[in-house]
């Protein structure tokens, strides 16, 4: 992309609305613009990663075997009766009313609808297990919805739904998830720990909610700082194997780790006094066991080996894919803006060009541009008429992870440089070792 043919509508002052640093990032960058309290439009660089995210979201679901399919916003307030929760759900509903007078809601979860699906079409234990799950978005009014994308009333929720036939092969899918998960937030540069939680409104025996460590977190949590050694790294997984899920799991919650819905003084002062910690976490998932809460009142049941009908074992499982955004920017930033994890950068590399207009520093940059795009990279190539400190600028604030830096002198030795955002250390070479380095 050149960045004079974008849509990157930077802010120049901080936006006095933000409160928190991911916020007004987002807002100066000119990813997202506030449409009505807590409802975004999504400009084109925040769409962008969005988009990557999501894209990581749907790999790693699919590797784990999870089938996505797509449900609508909508839902029959019908539905809702049939499991308790149209009256219970309270306020955080939003509730519509169509030209027939018939009662609908914009989708807060899905537990209802995809439980109607399943009872629809499945009536044998031979078709499970099964996990269906989409990316959606969902609709909460939020008594206060804030910090951005962080606390949306719409937000994109990624949403699965496991059926089983035996509470133990849910608990299976259950560690599945929970390794997914791990994986998920790795690749995208962030350390998300599982916690024991507290199962609110969905309801269920288990659960875990996914918490990134930052002191503007909305959680207060408690943990025993072993557990921020662990790393998932690339090992290999067998989805299949029980026994591989269960032992990561137990690896990844046998230290003490609880938001405060669950926190134990008790058991927390059992720790070694140096390795307790307090800190504030942002919600980034969660998952639920909740056998037959759903399937029972729905009449989602299946046939079993017995001939008998009983209803399946389920859970549901929940990412906070717009809310992601916000999380590693507050997880990865300086004072200069934010700095992509490559995982999910909107761009792999800046081009900045130091001169334009001259014959020589354009021809370099026009050519880098698109030997960078024949290897298969995503470059975007500042071309403006600007001075080089707001070209440095805009590159800084929008966070991509490199940048190369094209000017008369360097090229007079055919040189150009590479810089990393994060380290902010420029290493000089040729245009070609440039490309070859970040193929
Ligand atoms: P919170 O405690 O922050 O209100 P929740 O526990 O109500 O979240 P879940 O029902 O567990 O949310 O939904 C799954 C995920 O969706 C959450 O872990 C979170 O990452 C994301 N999420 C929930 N509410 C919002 C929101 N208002 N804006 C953006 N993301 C949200
Ligand atoms: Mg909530
Ligand atoms: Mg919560
Ligand atoms: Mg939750």
């Amino acid at each position: 992309m050149r960045l004079s043919r974008y849509f990157l509508p930077v802010l120049k002052e901080d936006p006095k609305e933000a409160q928190i640093v991911s916020h007004r990032l987002m807002l100066r960058a000119g990813m997202i613009r506030q449409q009505a309290a807590g409802i975004y439009s999504w400009l084109p660089l925040g769409f962008k990663v969005l988009n990557r995210i999501e894209e990581i979201v749907h790999e790693e679901q699919q590797r784990a075997g999870h089938i996505p399919l797509l449900m609508p916003t909508l839902q029959t307030a019908d539905l809702w009766r049939e499991s308790g929760r149209y009256d219970a759900y309270g306020d955080e509903m939003l509730r519509i009313t169509d030209r027939q007078k018939r009662d609908l809601l914009y989708g807060p979860t899905n537990e209802e609808m995809i439980t109607d699906i399943f009872r629809s079409y499945v009536s044998s234990y031979k078709a499970l297990p099964l996990t269906l799950y989409h990316i959606q978005w969902k609709f909460r009014d939020e008594m206060r919805p804030r910090f951005g994308v962080m606390r949306g009333r719409e937000f994109l929720m990624k949403d699965g739904y496991n059926f089983d036939l035996t509470k133990e092969d849910a608990l299976h899918a259950y560690n599945r998830h929970l390794v997914s998960y791990l994986r998920t937030y790795e690749r995208m540069g962030l350390q998300a720990i599982p916690m024991r939680a507290d199962s609110g409104p969905i309801g269920g025996d288990d659960t875990h909610e996914f918490l990134v460590l930052a002191e503007t977190g909305e959680s207060e949590v408690f943990y025993d700082s072993q557990i921020t050694d662990l790393k998932f790294g690339d090992r290999e997984i067998d989805y299949t194997s029980t026994e591989q899920c269960r032992s990561i799991l137990e690896e990844f919650t046998s230290r003490y780790a609880r938001t405060d819905e669950t926190h134990d003084e008790a058991v927390f002062a059992e720790i070694p006094e140096e390795r307790r910690r307090t800190a504030r976490g942002i919600e980034v998932g969660q998952i639920f066991y909740f056998g037959t809460k759903y399937s029972e009142p729905m009449g989602a049941t299946v046939v079993n080996e017995k001939g008998e009908r009983v209803p399946v074992h389920m859970g549901s499982h929940g990412i906070g894919v717009s809310r992601l955004l916000g999380a590693i920017i507050e997880a990865s930033h300086d004072e200069k803006g934010i700095i992509w994890p490559e995982g999910v950068t909107p761009f792999h590399v800046g081009i900045v060009n130091l001169k334009q207009g001259d014959a020589s520093t354009d021809s370099a940059s026009e050519a880098l541009y698109r030997e960078l795009k024949a290897a298969g990279l995503d470059p975007l190539y500042d071309d403006r008429d600007e001075r080089a400190g707001a070209k440095f600028a805009t590159m800084d604030l929008i966070g991509l992870p490199w940048r190369i830096t094209i000017g008369p002198r360097g090229l007079a030795e055919n040189k150009v440089e590479l810089t990393s955002r994060r380290t902010g250390i420029s290493e000089e070479m040729s245009p070609a070792d440039a490309v070859e380095r970040l193929k």
